[in-house]
């Protein structure tokens, strides 16, 4: 470490000094020499920057100089819940057009897979069975996408072009390009319910979206509907969700977050074979290309130029 290096508290929940280090390389290239310190050493406390995912609750309110927090991911439910968050820190969020890419992968390969059988498939080609099942009709099959930022907007735009009639749902009133239908509000949410067989959810956790998929929510839905959770666990009520599969009512789920992570080994959902799990990997922060953002974050706070992706705070996203 120089004296004249960068100070930047850092923390992710994996304890990894290897992806640490790979940051400060990535970050070293666009801002010159800067270090990482592990937030929970006593020498992050003087930092001006934090570069965190789930950090402690409380900890960066101990970091006096603390100007600005920026999020290792596109979430930031796991800043916004710190009851003792600092106020004067400003927080940024990255916004990788590669998590878009990444998500939108995921989400096709969550839908194709459901609608091809791939699941059936699969367990025919255990019992080496040779035996198809009737194709589904999927041109202009309704999908709706709930949350229509950064990746939300990307996953409908590649839908729209793989055939799919979709609609996405924001929280203001907005315009999405040709042939993207909106929606937005609770009229337009239940709508959406009512018309499409296949739900993707991919907002970020605020106030408003927690619970916001619950029984009622998948009793308004079609029957036969498959439900896609990439945004955060807690916007579903799980057992709700469990109960709609097992009565047959929903035709079954692909998720990727959970109320809680690591999802126990004894919850009901790795016995429900309707439900596909992935353990929180749609979309991976990638130092290679989030960094620049990170660097130009940095910059703009040492300059006191205005800050891009800055959350509000108030609003939870
Ligand atoms: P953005 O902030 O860019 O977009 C959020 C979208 O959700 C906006 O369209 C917003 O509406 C909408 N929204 C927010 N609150 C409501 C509400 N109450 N009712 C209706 N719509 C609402 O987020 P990103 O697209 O960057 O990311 C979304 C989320 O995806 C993240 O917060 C994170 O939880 C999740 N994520 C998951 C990953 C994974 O690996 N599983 C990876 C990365 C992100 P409006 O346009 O009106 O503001």
């Amino acid at each position: 470490m120089t004296d004249n290096a960068i100070k930047i508290a850092y923390y992710d929940n994996t304890d990894s000094t290897e992806k640490r280090q790979w940051w400060q390389a990535c970050l070293s290239d666009r801002l010159g020499p800067c270090t990482l310190v592990p937030l929970t050493e006593e020498a992050a406390l003087s930092c001006e920057f934090a570069l965190v995912w789930y950090p402690p609750k409380g900890r960066l309110a101990a970091l006096d100089n603390l100007k600005v927090i920026i999020s290792l991911g596109q979430g930031v439910d796991h800043l916004i819940s710190d009851p003792d968050l600092p106020e004067q820190a400003a927080i940024v969020r990255l916004v990788d057009p590669d998590m878009s890419h990444a998500l939108s992968q995921w989400v096709i390969l969550a839908i194709l897979d459901h609608l091809r059988d791939g699941p059936y498939y699969r367990k025919m080609a255990e019992q080496k069975r040779f035996e198809g099942r009737d194709q589904r009709q999927t041109r202009n099959l309704p999908v709706a996408v709930y949350g229509m930022g950064a990746i939300g907007l990307e996953i409908a735009r590649r839908l729209a072009g793989l055939g799919f009639d979709v609609s996405g749902w924001s929280r203001s009133e907005r315009q999405f390009p040709e042939p993207i239908k909106s929606a937005h509000g609770r009229t337009g949410f239940e709508n959406l319910l009512a018309s499409c067989d296949i739900h993707v959810c991919i907002l970020p956790l605020t106030p408003e979206t927690t619970h916001l998929f619950d029984s009622k929510s998948f009793a308004q839905m079609k029957k036969g509907a498959y439900f896609i959770n990439g945004g955060r666990g807690k916007q579903v009520v799980e057992p709700d969700l469990l109960a709609a599969i097992r009565s047959g009512h929903l035709a079954g789920a692909c998720l990727d977050v959970f109320a809680t992570e690591p999802l126990p080994a004894d919850h009901p959902f790795w016995e429900e074979p309707a439900i596909t799990i992935w353990p929180h990997v749609a979309a991976q922060t990638n130092p290679d290309t989030a960094a620049a953002q990170v660097a130009a974050a940095i910059t703009a706070a040492a300059n006191n130029q205005p800050l891009s992706n800055l959350v509000d705070k108030k609003r939870g996203y």
